[in-house]
């Protein structure tokens, strides 16, 4: 079946009129009064000409970014992080009330969105099953009802990732009813290719994507929504008039050239000798309980006691993410994976701290 994604989107978007930005109306070429701009540079501009609003869509970027990603550049949308794009994917077709599915413990931001939408979220939890998360045996019934369905893969904090023949399943399930957003934040760590490639046969499938993780671009804010062309039409009708900054446009296009990308590579595979280095060390601390690897830049931990394990490493100036609050997730650590000489550090204080219950009190 062929969604109609315009059904599908909440009324008041599509009776909507789009803001129409100077810059969306006419090119930047020529004398530009049209758009209440500074004519004079600021002096602290580094010569990027902000004096002048962005494109709101860089062409040359989003040409770029649908290359690498191998998808049509009418697929694309360039959005201030994943965030944006999962908030505007709710935002467009959510009413309040309507179902959003998520699969906790996750990244939090999906339920978030959600709430401020006024949607309802919809819980799938993962399974803890022979030392990793699986998502539930009713997946693919909890979703069939859903507006959006946010899976990640590889998951964010568990690091476990999806099969195609599960999201195929819950595409099918919500095929002409609602979207399946599957974000890729960290699918660059992974051996296993993109879901994008599935998107033909899944008119309903969303892939989000960010140069926040594997980029190492976290600080430029930007994302990519990966979508039909129509849901791409939809969510330009609600993103601000200009949400990419210039210096992070040209910061983006200097990190994707062909040479920036092979250095780019070397400095992914130091990562992933450090993960392995990281693991092993883990796995010999004793007083850790579980261990889950998974296929992304972190390894989440159990332990005796999140709390203190956290504030004794923020003692030691090492900043470590408790996920108890998580469900299923009670005294588990979320490890980024850091720079050699940063995981000595987190290695060397693994090694000196003790749980309370396995310290020997020296007598007064
Ligand atoms: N998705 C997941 C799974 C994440 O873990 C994060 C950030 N931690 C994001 C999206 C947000 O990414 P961005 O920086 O592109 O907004």
């Amino acid at each position: 079946m062929t969604t109609d994604f315009d059904a599908l989107a909440r009324p008041e978007i599509r009776a909507l009129t789009p803001y129409a930005s100077a810059r969306a109306l006419a090119d930047s070429a020529g004398i530009l009064l049209n758009a209440n701009e500074n004519p004079f540079p600021s002096p602290g501009d580094p010569g990027q000409g902000l004096n002048r609003y962005p494109e709101p869509q860089p062409p040359v970027l989003r040409r770029r970014l649908a290359e690498m990603y191998e998808v049509d550049e009418d697929r694309l949308l360039i959005t201030r992080g994943s965030d944006e794009g999962i908030d505007l994917l709710i935002r467009v077709f959510c009413a309040p009330g309507d179902p959003v599915l998520v699969m906790p413990p996750c990244f939090g931001m999906y339920a978030l969105s959600a709430q401020v939408q006024g949607a309802t979220v919809v819980e799938a939890p993962l399974v803890e099953q022979e030392g990793d998360f699986e998502p539930p045996a009713d997946l693919v019934e909890r979703a069939a009802g859903c507006k959006i369905a946010f899976l990640c893969s590889p998951n964010n904090p568990t690091g476990n990732t999806l099969t195609p023949e599960l999201v195929d399943s819950v595409c099918r399930a919500m095929d002409g009813r609602g979207l399946v957003v599957v974000d890729e934040a960290y699918v660059e760590f992974q051996a296993a290719p993109s879901f994008t490639r599935r998107m033909r046969r899944h008119g309903n499938l969303v892939v989000l994507r960010t140069l926040s993780k594997a980029h190492s671009l976290a600080g430029c804010r930007l994302g990519s929504v990966i979508a039909d062309p129509a849901v791409i039409g939809l969510l330009r009708r609600i993103i601000a008039p200009y949400p990419l900054p210039t210096p992070t446009v040209n910061t983006a296009l200097s990190a994707l050239t062909p040479d920036a990308l092979a250095a780019q590579a070397k400095s992914l595979a130091t990562l992933a000798d450090e993960k392995q280095r990281l693991v092993e060390s883990l796995r010999k601390t004793d007083w850790i309980s579980a261990m889950w690897p998974g296929e992304a830049n972190f390894v989440l931990v159990r332990v005796p006691d999140a709390a203190a394990l956290i504030e004794a490493a923020a003692d030691a100036g090492i900043r470590l993410r408790n996920q108890s609050a998580q469900p299923g997730l009670d005294n588990c650590v979320r490890i980024s994976v850091g720079a050699p000489a940063e995981n000595d550090a987190l290695i060397e204080f693994l090694g000196r701290w003790r749980p309370a219950n396995q310290r020997t009190e020296t007598p007064p």
